[in-house]
């Protein structure tokens, strides 16, 4: 398995555009954020290990209390990252997309995790298992590093929408998670039924019927047989909680200071 990365550059009347890594994998563009630009010796340690699968909704990744077996660097899609309860309650903690690595514990030699991974929008992903990738961390200072911030970023997410979930309207919240989606999978598509939102948000599927009422009558969003269209996303970013500015400020001044330290992500 053969893995490449190169950075194209261009000057513009003496001006510097925007420089983009491009990373290949048996024929497979690498959209995941941890994975790209990665110094050359860590490609040539980490790419042959990974092993790219298809992410199919519903599919789990891992189930809460189970031995890990695998670890996901996922490429395109959506996965949430759920606590469940034990009358089988299930409610969503974290959002996790092409910015991101399932599963944390691994990260620190943990073998099991509280928390359930699924599959909410198909797509992708490079994998490996689970000893593979505490033997690749040894090799790979910046993949770890990177990994371990965004544990913090997943962590500082999850906060903030207990938070969230606690003060903010039910509208305002599914304006700020169709928001968030859309930053992740690149795509004013989004297609989740509202028993699926309902589990995203915390709250009852009526209520998410009546939040997303209130959206598509505004015209915002257009709803159908479990497609969520979103139609403006001006307005989407007016109606929605503070909640989504502050964190994408959050990983915005992370990402500075990281760059600033010589290991961007
Ligand atoms: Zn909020």
């Amino acid at each position: 398995m053969a893995g490449k990365s190169s950075r194209l550059g261009a000057k513009t009347d003496g001006k510097a555009v925007a420089v983009k890594a491009i990373a290949v994998i048996d024929g497979i563009t690498v959209e995941n954020e941890l994975l790209l630009g990665l110094p050359a010796k860590e490609r040539e340690s980490a790419f042959p290990r990974l092993v790219f699968v298809q992410l199919r909704r519903h599919d789990v990744l891992h189930e809460p209390g189970a031995p890990i077996k695998f670890a996901h660097f996922i490429n395109s899609g959506l996965a949430s990252v759920l606590s469940v309860m034990a009358d089988g309650k299930r409610l969503e903690v974290g959002l996790t997309a092409k910015e991101c690595f399932v599963v944390l514990p691994l990260i620190v030699g943990l073998a099991t995790s509280q928390t359930l991974t699924v599959v909410q929008i198909q797509g992708d992903a490079f994998r490996v298992n689970a000893a593979a990738l505490v033997q690749l961390l040894q090799q790979c200072p910046t993949l770890e590093k990177r990994m371990q911030r965004y544990v913090q970023f997943l962590a500082m997410q999850a906060t903030h929408v207990a938070a969230c979930n606690r003060i903010h309207e039910v509208h305002e919240r599914l304006a700020r998670w169709l928001l968030s989606c859309q930053d992740r999978i690149d795509s004013c598509t989004v297609p989740l039924t509202h028993e699926i939102l309902a589990q995203m948000l915390g709250t009852r599927r009526s209520s998410v019927t009546v939040a997303a009422g209130q959206l598509q009558k505004a015209g915002l969003i257009t709803y159908r047989s479990g497609v969520v269209q979103i139609e403006s996303r001006a307005r989407l970013l007016q109606v929605a909680c503070e909640c989504y500015q502050s964190m994408r400020r959050q990983a915005g001044n992370w990402s500075t200071e990281a760059s600033a330290d010589g290991h961007p992500r």
